[in-house]
């Protein structure tokens, strides 16, 4: 009702000048003042209708045009009304803008298709998994640019709840899982994600059980076949029954070993065992060490240690003693009788280094990056026969890895090898510091086989 009032007023006040003018003057005068006040009034009325069409012309550039009266109101409505509509705009592009560049970063492939197939948007993923550009490939038909039978028939199959596990058609390295994610009016998203990694701690996982069973197998075959004979044969000779049990007690012990290893190993890899930091005493424990060599040797070798440094190390005892010892019994295991085995510590800018050499078999150089994974062993007889697991490495580099540590292998075929564990200054402890070193018993040491 505001709205009204002024012109109403204004109206008001004309009709009475007029009136006024009509009893003073005569009816000339009075329809003379009126026709004056329309001529004013839509001259008025023409001038800012002008000025109001030049503003809409480009109302975001200029401010509308200032005005007293009823037009002054009516431009201070727009103006309010293009403000807020102003305002709406920036919010709506700046949501739109975060959420491209949400699209932008996410590493998974996105495409938007429309219901044609056609490609309406890709972001930067798309074209490092599937080659696709958001510019040149903009209203193409992806089964133009994806062409790989299996993907067509996903296409066409239109199972949402579906995936595509498949290779990249620009990277047969990287594997891929695609879901259709279908939206709005018949749209769909093609969401490519990157499970090259999973795909591969899976397949190790495949190869790791293959392998344990494996191992177990020929040990249980024997043990069992032996136990039927001696079901079948009660009256077998002493001598003969006493082979087949030390034949079984053996098969027994391996299948021990294995288990030992498989439970280090996974006590390692879990999450929640923690790090125990004591003081060892290195010196001590390569003493000890050296014993165990010459008691798995029986006098074969000729074992040596020598020790440069009186430094101790901050880590678990019981970790390193296994690492330690997993070294010296592959050096014993792999050098032929006559050789020799050197245990040294010393220290090397700050870092303790303890190496042990063997005058053994050696190591073509193409084994030697894999010789940490697990079974993988070079002569698998060789290392069955010894005692080996093929895991005694791979419980090594895990220890290492806990300590910061790294393992350097130097080896000669027919010469023999250097397996040296090189800690880091931070766990070096030099002599006199508070804690003195503490070692386990001999008899108490793990993984007495690699
Ligand atoms: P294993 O129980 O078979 O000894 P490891 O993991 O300890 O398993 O070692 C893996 C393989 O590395 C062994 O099978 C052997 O072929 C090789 N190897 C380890 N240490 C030596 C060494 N000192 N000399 C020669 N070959 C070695």
């Amino acid at each position: 009702m505001g709205f009204w009032w002024r012109p109403l007023g204004v109206l008001a006040s004309v009709l009475l000048v007029a009136l006024i003018l009509w009893a003073a003057s005569g009816w000339v005068a009075a329809l003379g003042f009126l026709a004056g006040i329309q001529a004013f009034v839509m001259l008025r009325r023409l001038w800012q209708e002008f000025r109001l069409s030049r503003w809409l012309e480009s109302p975001d550039e200029v401010d509308p045009p200032e005005a007293t009266g009823t037009w002054g109101d009516i431009f201070y409505r727009l103006q309010k009304l293009q403000r807020r509509q102003k305002a709406s705009r920036g919010q709506l592009t700046s949501a739109l803008e975060q959420f491209e560049h949400a699209a932008m970063a996410v590493p998974d492939g996105m495409v938007i298709l429309n219901g044609n197939e056609q490609i309406e948007w890709c972001n930067p993923a798309s074209r490092k998994y599937m080659g696709l550009d958001s510019e040149r490939d903009r209203g193409q038909f992806i089964r133009y640019l994806l062409r790989q039978a299996h993907f067509l028939d996903f296409l066409d199959a239109a199972d949402f709840s579906r995936r595509l596990v498949c290779k990249s058609p620009i990277n047969r390295e990287v594997t891929l899982s695609m879901q259709l994610v279908p939206f709005g009016e018949g749209k769909k998203l093609l969401v490519a994600r990157d499970i090259t990694d999973l795909e591969r701690v899976d397949a190790m996982r495949r190869d790791f059980i293959a392998n344990v069973s494996h191992e177990l197998r020929t040990p249980l075959t024997v043990v069992g076949g032996f136990v039927e004979t001696l079901a079948d044969a009660p009256e077998l000779p002493a001598s003969e029954s006493r082979r087949y049990f030390d034949l079984m007690l053996d098969h027994t012990r391996r299948m021990q070993r294995l288990l030992d290893d498989l439970l280090t190993l996974s006590r390692l890899e879990s999450a929640d065992h923690v790090l125990r930091d004591e003081s060892v005493d290195v010196p001590e424990l390569a003493r000890a060490l050296k014993a165990e060599a010459e008691s798995l040797s029986r006098g074969r070798h000729r074992v040596r240690l020598q020790l440069d440094s009186e430094a101790g190390l901050k880590g678990s005892l019981q970790e390193i003693r296994s690492a330690l010892g997993n070294l010296v019994s592959n050096a014993v295991r792999y050098t032929p009788e006559g050789g020799e085995i050197t245990l040294i510590w010393r220290e090397r800018d700050g870092e303790g280094i303890f190496s042990v050499t063997d005058t053994g078999e050696g190591i073509a150089a193409e084994h030697i990056p894999r010789l940490t994974e697990r079974f993988y062993r070079i002569d698998r007889s060789r290392s069955r026969e010894t005692g080996g697991t093929g895991l005694g490495l791979a419980i090594v580099k895990h220890v290492l890895t806990r300590h910061g540590a790294r393992l350097d292998i130097q080896s000669t075929p027919g010469k023999g090898s250097t397996f040296s564990v090189v800690f880091p200054a931070q766990r070096v402890q030099r002599p006199g510091a508070p804690e003195a070193g503490q070692v386990i018993p001999f008899p108490e040491l793990g993984q007495a086989a690699g």
